[in-house]
């Protein structure tokens, strides 16, 4: 289904307003002080034009801290007096938006749990109809290009025109370096589909943990994308949530100086050029590879350790013409050559029985005392 969407470039959104544009603040609103440290912290690096912070936080399990509630739209309100940062918070449902609106909150975002509903986001759409706001729309958590642009047509036809969307990564169901899975290939493709739809990136829960903030927020720099919206505590160690990956205002100015700023392209605003798309994406695919390898080694070696405590063999024929058979029809089906699947399984495998040898052959310290 081929749509368009009616869209404000974000340099329109407000007077001041540059590109890139840079958002940030702490996940979650937790004091007045707190919330009012950072802010100040955030406007003395003279770089960010919005504050960003959760005060309904929707965490995947109860008990944990769910937010300050209605009580903090007030700090924000001091926020803007004092710094004269814009602010914005997440919204996931339509009480969210009247009491965001009635407060003089000058962005809406629609969170990535939100934006995998599509009830929850006609709700909200239903609930906006008529009001000029600017929404960011985080992708879900799932990796479905689909859902996220259905999230942003909704609201689009709810007549939000000042819309962008927020790329925050996919969840990982296995253990994987950074906490969400980028897939920088469904940002490309968003990007390709709706060229003029400005796609921020939210690097603080790709990463996970502060320290590879910086280097995932150049990523989204160097792919061209309109902006950061960056995790920012005046005391990461005790945030009340996503303690790990918050950084001060200080190392979020570091960092700003230690990124690089692609000048943006003479003609208008283009994205990086095709070549480079597809780079990208072949970079981003490659890069999910290596850890489904990596997933896929651990376990070998689980089943290695199994194997030496039962004391079967390592290899067993009718388990690899089995692999071999299945693979080998899987990729034909998806149009891959018969020789090249069967060449990459033997490789893959060969490491397998090398991994496992290595286990049964290794001698136990214990067993030998
Ligand atoms: C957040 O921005 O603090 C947040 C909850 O993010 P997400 O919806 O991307 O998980
Ligand atoms: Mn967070």
């Amino acid at each position: 289904m081929k749509t368009t969407l009616d869209i404000i470039p974000i340099t329109e959104w407000f007077s001041g307003f540059n590109h890139p544009l840079l958002i940030a603040g702490p996940c979650s609103a937790e004091s007045e002080e707190q919330v009012l440290a950072t802010a100040r912290g955030i406007a003395k690096t003279g770089k960010v034009k919005v504050f960003r912070v959760g005060i309904w936080k929707p965490r995947s399990r109860p008990g944990t801290f769910e937010g300050a509630g209605n009580e903090a739209l007030n700090w924000l309100k001091r926020v803007k007096e004092e710094t004269g940062l814009l602010t914005t918070v997440e919204v996931a449902t339509p009480a969210h938006v009247d009491m965001a609106i009635n407060a003089g909150i000058d962005i809406l975002w629609v969170g990535a749990r939100t934006s995998a509903n599509p009830f929850s986001i006609e709700q909200i759409a239903y609930a906006l109809n008529g009001i000029d706001i600017p929404i960011m729309v985080k992708n879900p958590v799932n990796p479905d290009l689909e859902l996220w642009i259905g999230a942003l047509e909704r609201l689009n036809r709810a007549g939000i025109k000042r819309l962008a969307a927020i790329h925050r990564g996919f969840y990982p169901y296995e253990k994987t370096r950074l906490r969400n899975i980028p897939k920088w290939e469904l940002a490309i493709d968003l990007k390709s589909k709706f060229p003029n739809l400005p796609i921020l990136c939210d690097p603080s829960h790709i990463a996970g943990q502060a320290l590879l903030v910086p280097e995932i927020a150049q990523k989204a720099l160097n792919l061209s994308l309109d902006g950061l919206m960056v995790e920012v505590h005046c005391n990461p160690s005790v945030a009340l949530s996503d303690a790990k990956q918050q950084i001060t205002p200080a190392q979020f100015d570091s960092m700003l100086n230690g990124l690089v700023f692609r000048s943006p392209s003479s003609t208008n605003n283009e994205f990086v050029d095709k070549l480079e798309q597809f780079r990208n994406k072949i970079d981003s695919i490659d890069q999910q590879m290596i850890e489904l390898l990596g997933q896929r080694m651990r376990i070998v070696e689980e089943i290695g350790e199994y194997k030496k405590q039962n004391n079967v063999s390592v290899f067993q024929l009718y388990r690899w013409e089995n692999i071999l058979k299945s693979r080998v029809e899987y990729g034909e089906r998806l149009g891959l050559d018969v020789e090249y699947i069967k060449n990459l399984l033997q490789l893959v495998h060969n490491e397998s029985i090398r991994k496992q040898a290595d286990i049964l052959n290794r001698k136990d310290i214990l067993s030998r005392e």
